[in-house]
Parts: C-alpha cells; sequence; structure tokens
C-alpha cells in the first residue's frame, strides 16, 4: 500500500487525525533507529492501534489452498452440482447432509449442508455463484478439505466465475489434502499460499519477550494502555500469557521464515506456557528458554498461510499446524484415502 494510503486507512479505523498518524509513524521511525522503512513503521502503528492494514491487499483465497482445519474462510465459488439430500441415524435421531460441488479455476471442493443449514441451499442451482463468509474447513473422509458454513455467512455472487474440475479424491494435487501427496516444496511457496510442507527448523530466533499477554476469555491479544489491559471484546482483563517462537524451516529446495504462535509453539517445544514462563521466571531471564528448545535439526511436517512480512518484506509462514513425520500413518493415510474413494 502506497504510504498515503497506508495513513488514510489508519486514520479511519483508530480514529486519529492524519496529523496525528503521521507523527506516530515518524517518531516509531526514529524509536527504531531507522532500522525499518517509512512503510514499516506504518505498518507496526497499525498494529499497535488495532488497525488490519493487510485486508485490502490480502489474496483472495482460491479452492486449491484450502486446508483442512482453516477457520474464517472467505471464498467466492461456483456451483457445478447439487447431489440429493440424504437422511441418516445417529443415535436415535435422524439428520440430514446435502452436498454441493463447487469449484473455481484452481480446482473443486465438496461443500457440506447439515441438518437445518439445508433450507439455506433450497433455492440454489447449478450455476450459480456463492460467497461463503467465514465458513471453515473440514477434513472429509477421503482426505481432502470440504467446506462448511458453520456459523458463518452465504449469499449469492454475480462474481463470474470459470471452474477447472479436480478430484480432490485422488492425492490432492496440491489441494491441502493430508496426505504425502499434496505436499509442496518450500522453492514454489508463494504469498497468500496455505502449503503443507514437510521440512526442518534450522533456526531460532531469540526473542527478548517470548511471552505476550492475551485475554483469558478469548485468546486473542491483550494490549497496554496505561498499565492496564484491555480485549477488543471484553474490555479490561487480568492478562494470561501466551507464546511466539520465530525461526527458519528449510527442505533442502529453499527456506522461509516461519512463526509459531499459542499451542503451535508449545508443541515445538513439548512444554506448556506455563511451565516455560516458570523457567524463565526462575532465571529472571526469558531467554533462558531457549536452551530448552530441542528440535533444532528435527523433520516435521508444517502447514500454515504464506504472507509477506511487513518489517522484513519477505515472505513468511505462520505455521497454524505441526505434526511429526509418522511413517506408518502417512502410508496408511494414503491407503485409506484411496479404498474409500
Ligand atoms: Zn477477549
Amino acid at each position: 500500500m502506497e504510504m498515503e494510503k497506508l495513513v488514510e486507512t489508519i486514520s479511519k479505523q483508530s480514529g486519529k487525525g492524519a496529523e496525528d498518524v503521521k507523527k506516530l509513524i515518524s517518531d516509531k521511525q526514529t524509536e527504531l533507529s531507522g532500522l525499518v522503512s517509512e512503510e514499516g513503521a506504518a505498518y507496526i502503528v497499525g498494529r499497535e492501534l488495532g488497525c488490519s492494514l493487510l485486508k485490502d491487499t490480502a489474496k483472495e483465497l482460491k479452492v486449491k489452498n484450502l486446508v483442512a482445519g482453516m477457520r474464517s474462510v472467505d471464498i467466492t465459488v461456483k456451483v457445478t452440482e447439487i447431489q440429493e439430500p440424504r437422511t441418516f441415524n445417529k443415535n436415535g435421531k435422524e439428520g440430514k447432509v446435502q452436498n454441493l460441488i463447487v469449484g473455481d479455476e484452481t480446482g473443486t471442493a465438496r461443500f457440506s449442508f447439515w441438518n437445518d443449514e439445508l433450507d439455506r441451499i433450497k433455492e440454489i442451482k447449478a450455476g450459480d455463484v456463492l460467497k461463503l463468509t467465514r465458513g471453515y474447513a473440514k477434513l472429509d473422509y477421503r482426505g481432502s478439505p470440504e467446506l462448511r458454513l458453520g456459523k458463518g455467512s452465504l449469499e449469492k455472487s454475480e462474481e463470474k466465475i470459470e471452474v477447472t474440475e479436480s478430484r480432490p479424491a485422488q492425492g490432492g494435487q496440491g489441494t491441502g489434502s493430508f496426505s504425502a501427496a499434496g505436499r509442496t516444496t518450500i522453492d514454489k511457496i508463494k504469498e497468500g499460499d496455505f502449503p503443507e510442507i514437510r521440512a526442518c527448523m534450522i533456526q531460532i530466533f531469540r526473542r527478548k519477550k517470548p511471552f505476550y499477554e492475551v485475554c483469558p476469555e478469548c485468546g486473542k491479544r491483550a494490549y497496554e494502555k496505561e498499565g492496564k489491559f484491555t480485549c477488543k471484546d471484553h474490555g479490561e482483563v487480568t492478562p494470561a500469557y501466551s507464546m511466539v517462537v520465530s525461526g527458519v524451516l528449510d527442505d533442502g529446495t529453499g527456506n522461509i521464515r516461519a512463526v509459531f504462535f499459542r499451542d503451535i509453539a508449545e508443541k515445538l517445544f513439548d512444554k506448556t506456557t506455563k511451565e516455560l514462563k516458570d523457567i524463565a521466571q526462575k532465571e529472571m531471564n526469558a531467554e533462558v528458554i531457549y536452551e530448552h528448545f530441542s528440535v533444532l535439526g528435527k523433520e516435521f511436517i508444517f502447514r500454515g498461510r504464506v504472507k509477506r512480512n511487513d518489517m522484513t518484506e519477505s515472505i513468511e509462514m505462520t505455521v497454524n499446524d505441526i505434526q511429526e513425520i509418522d511413517v506408518k500413518k502417512e502410508a496408511e493415510d494414503i491407503i485409506s484415502g484411496l479404498e474409500k474413494a
């Protein structure tokens, strides 16, 4: 984003005047002794004021980038097929399910509706374009991600979409499937991707502040203001703590910066935030926690979202799932995927 646009967006979202925002940005640049560009400083200021500056520039999610487990899925897709509703019996209760096949130029996926949700697609015809907001993606029985509505919203869209047929059951082809076939390599990763890679963590960056304050209610970041912590949704709170780890992943084809938050960071350390915080407190030095980090050089499967880091200007993967390599399970996944297909 251009500087003017950045200032305007920050000003609009924060309610501060443009001149005030410009001053905050130049103060921030001074504070960081010129280590960041003007844009970089603007992004930092924006973040500190709770603005979302990346929304406008964020790439649209495409079908091939769906990953099971993704929350808050916003996607626009065209309906290519409407399957018959089915009823089933679960624990003596009757349920209904109806599937649509939807797609875009990158592939197709199943969009599954359950029980009362079936009313939402009564009027839908093949060829309609649907805009899903804040839906989610779940692993279907074939090991492919399928779309779900959940508490999200669904509306018709006038957007024109060309659909490329794909067969998500057969190995993924980069569809974010959980089998080895859906995997990609670091050299092919681009901004906006949701890749799954098998890689080693080759470096960890020591942070002076690996812990940060969160709202105990919702787990979102709590921001300090005059010595008090507030959550955007829950007001003033006594903060709990969460953790962030960043480092470099390498898979032989290249390397990429990666960031791990909360439970994912805990998984990487194989220790809870509380355990690590206790260690740091005992030594009165947060950086000692890195001595308890023992997975450098160990291989994992990582899944996450790739975006541009505003400060370093290079791409970075925010990992939201991490799994140890289990050769036997990997083989079984592929086999059971074939049997069910
Ligand atoms: Zn909260």
